[in-house]
């Protein structure tokens, strides 16, 4: 599953290239006998199958001496948002656990402080492709990886705010034109009409952004407009 997509365009080249590592750790490797099992039935009763404390222990403890937190993919956990993928991009290192059947034992989550971290609020049947979402939005923000280092703070999120509309040429595509202004060399205009747009954009479909940033617009003096 890994790098999977994250060997592909700018994050593959970056990876090549020395500017992020992977190191991935089979924790079946760490099972206890000859089937190789790392998951037991749920204490308790119930369906499916629980990774044994023992086992994700020992998977962890053969990468204990890297730097930075070890989240554990599960729809239980914080949601990611770009602040805290920003927050791991400041980071040495991230250790993530992927989960599978219907998750890991809590004990071992409480003894080595693993944050728990949902992509979303659906299930996957395991947490690689989570992992995959984390690394791709993280790897993004690492210096050199964006072919153009600013093109990272326009985009959604980072102002608080999703993304104004985009347009390209043909300046009329099926009758449909590019905004006037967008072609006018006018870049106050332009910048007041991407504002506008995506405050609107945002207040339209996203009304939790909204009111987060209109409170951290009257917190800010000269924040927005
Ligand atoms: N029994 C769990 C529950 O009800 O919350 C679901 C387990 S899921 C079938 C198996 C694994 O997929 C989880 O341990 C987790 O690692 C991963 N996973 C599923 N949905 C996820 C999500 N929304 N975000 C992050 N990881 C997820």
């Amino acid at each position: 599953m890994f790098p999977g997509s994250l060997g592909q365009s700018l994050a593959g080249r970056a990876l090549r290239s020395g500017l992020w590592s992977l190191e991935t750790v089979d924790i079946r490797d760490f099972a206890r006998d000859k089937h190789r099992s790392v998951d037991d039935t749920p204490s308790g009763g119930g369906a499916g199958m629980v990774m044994r404390p023992d086992v994700v222990d020992a998977a962890l403890a053969s990468v204990e001496d890297r730097s930075g937190p070890v989240l554990y993919l599960s729809p239980r956990g914080r949601l990611l948002d770009q602040d805290f993928v920003r927050g791991l991009a400041g980071e040495p290192g991230v250790t993530l656990l992927c989960g599978r059947y219907e998750g890991v034992d809590q004990r071992v989550l409480e003894a080595r402080n693993v944050v728990e971290v949902s992509v979303g609020d659906y299930v996957l049947s395991g947490g690689e492709p989570a992992a995959l979402v984390l690394m791709d939005a993280v790897v993004r923000l690492l210096p050199g990886v964006m072919g153009n280092d600013d093109s990272g703070l326009e985009e959604s999120f980072e102002q608080g705010l999703l993304e104004y509309p985009l347009y390209t040429r043909p300046s009329d595509w099926q009758g449909r034109e590019v905004p006037e202004v967008l072609t006018s060399g006018h870049h106050d205009n332009i910048r007041l009409w991407r504002l506008a747009q995506a405050e609107e954009i945002t207040e339209a479909r996203r009304p939790d952004l909204w009111a987060r940033y209109l409170k951290r617009r009257n917190e800010v003096p000269g924040k927005g407009r």
